[in-house]
């Protein structure tokens, strides 16, 4: 049996996952610290939109009310067709109905929020190290090293290192990330140089044109709405790393792929196309991290575990990435305070891991068939019509669907999942 009888936990990365994990391990008096490769002066681009699970957790952790004013508030996406009428719109956030608008956030703004918050509760994060590998792992802890030769030692090693995961190798040697065939390109464009049409309604931001060619994305972003992501996604054949990076570095190439049959689009993605600062031009080629058997090493005592996109890195049209990270290490917190205070029926770490993995694996797997439906309403007319409609996102026959996604009660669902597995006491 491999109970836990005290515990300091290390957690490899501080990304989303990895700095929530430590405020959620805080918050439940669990020691920890965390160890990132980059410096705290690197800076992120880009805006992530945070749904109300997601919010949820961030506000149960304090970390809403600081996050909440510095982002861009909006209810619904709108779907667009050819002909800019709009066909369906998708609540990415409602605050009757689910608790929370959406929030739409600079990740950069989202990452100082944290790091501060870390910093004003004493919770140690070490930059520059570069977890290398796990050296021995025995019933009460893990010994594992850095890049630069030095190690460190924790009761467990929590692997928050993102999609291309060096922690995931203890987990589960053989999987790598799978490249999905589709590349966004994207670029941050000021509103003002939109041209909206008069005769069109576009009073729901963001939107969705599904035009003859693809599917072109407006999401306003920063408080005020006066920045716009602008981008499209295409097939591309999968690149060498170098080669994605060479990619995104030439900013002409990406202005050409971007603009490609600029004609064919409606007059305001064409504004938008006319106005695009080249240094703002970004991609995303779409990875994915294939379902996993297990997110923690039984052959390392289940001290090793892995959360967030390092376990299950998704696909993005749901704008779900981030917000099953949040709830992976709320919910992975919260299982390891009842396994602390003896709550559970069981002390076995292993047993309870499992249950936390089948429920967050749950999760994981309705949110990818809930993209897949998203993602079939971008096809193009001919082949969307050739598929069951069953298969296809419609507000009409969908919507309740969404309760299951942020109405979600994270603690009640954990308690509920370990007390069936123990049975009655
Ligand atoms: C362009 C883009 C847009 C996105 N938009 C959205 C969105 O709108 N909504 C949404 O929910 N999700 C979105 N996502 C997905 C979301 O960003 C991820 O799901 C989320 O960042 C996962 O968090 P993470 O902490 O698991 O991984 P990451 O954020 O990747 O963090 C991993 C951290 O680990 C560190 N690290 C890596 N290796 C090591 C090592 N060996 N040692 C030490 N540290 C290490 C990295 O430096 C990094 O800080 C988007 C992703 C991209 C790329």
């Amino acid at each position: 049996m491999d109970s836990i009888p005290e515990t300091n936990v290390a957690i490899v990365g501080a990304g989303l996952a990895g700095l929530t994990l430590a405020l959620a391990l805080h918050a439940r008096s669990i020691p920890c610290s965390i160890y990132e490769l980059r410096d705290p002066t690197v800076k992120t681009t880009g805006a992530l939109m945070l749904s109300p699970n997601a919010l949820k957790v961030l506000d149960s952790l304090q970390v809403y009310d600081r996050i909440r004013s510095k982002g861009y508030n909006f209810t619904n996406i709108a779907f667009k067709n050819a002909d800019e009428e709009t066909t369906d719109l998708y609540p990415l956030g409602d605050e009757q109905q689910y608790g929370y608008k959406a929030l739409r956030i600079y990740r950069q703004t989202l990452l100082e929020q944290l790091r501060a918050m870390l910093h004003a509760r004493s919770i140690p994060i070490t930059y520059g190290k570069k977890f290398h590998q796990v050296l021995s792992a025995s019933a009460t802890g893990v010994r594992f090293a850095f890049a630069d030769g030095t190690s460190a030692s924790a009761s467990l090693l929590i692997g928050t290192d993102g999609i291309h995961s060096t922690v995931r190798k203890y987990v589960s040697p053989s999987t790598t990330p799978t490249y999905s065939g589709t590349l966004a390109i994207t670029c941050a464009i000021p509103s003002s140089a939109l041209q909206f049409p008069a005769d069109k309604d576009y009073s729901v931001l963001p939107v969705a044109i599904h035009g003859t060619l693809g599917t072109f994305v407006l999401a306003p972003q920063d408080v005020d709405g006066s920045e716009v992501l602008a981008g499209t996604q295409k097939k591309y054949p999968e690149q060498p790393r170098e080669e994605w990076d060479r990619l995104f570095a030439g900013k002409d190439k990406l202005l050409a792929m971007l603009s490609e049959d600029k004609s064919s689009w409606p007059s305001l993605v064409q504004s938008a196309l006319g106005a695009v600062p080249k240094e703002t031009l970004s991609i995303w080629p779409y990875y994915t991290v294939p379902k996993l058997p297990c997110w923690s090493s039984s052959s390392h005592c289940n001290r090793v575990i892995i959360l967030g996109d390092a376990a299950h890195a998704i696909p993005p049209t749901a704008g779900q990435g981030a917000s099953q990270a949040f709830e992976d290490a709320f919910s992975l917190a919260l299982l390891l305070s009842k396994l602390l205070s003896s709550q559970l029926a069981t002390s076995d770490l292993a047993a309870a891991l499992g249950i936390w993995q089948t429920y967050r694996q749950e999760r994981i797997d309705r949110v990818i068939a809930l993209t897949l439906k998203l993602n079939n309403t971008r096809l193009p007319k001919g082949e969307r019509e050739n598929l069951d409609q069953k298969m296809i996102w419609s507000s009409e026959r969908d919507l309740g669907e969404l309760e299951w996604l942020y109405n979600h009660d994270i603690e009640a669902a954990v308690l509920r999942a370990l007390g069936e597995a123990a049975g009655p006491r």
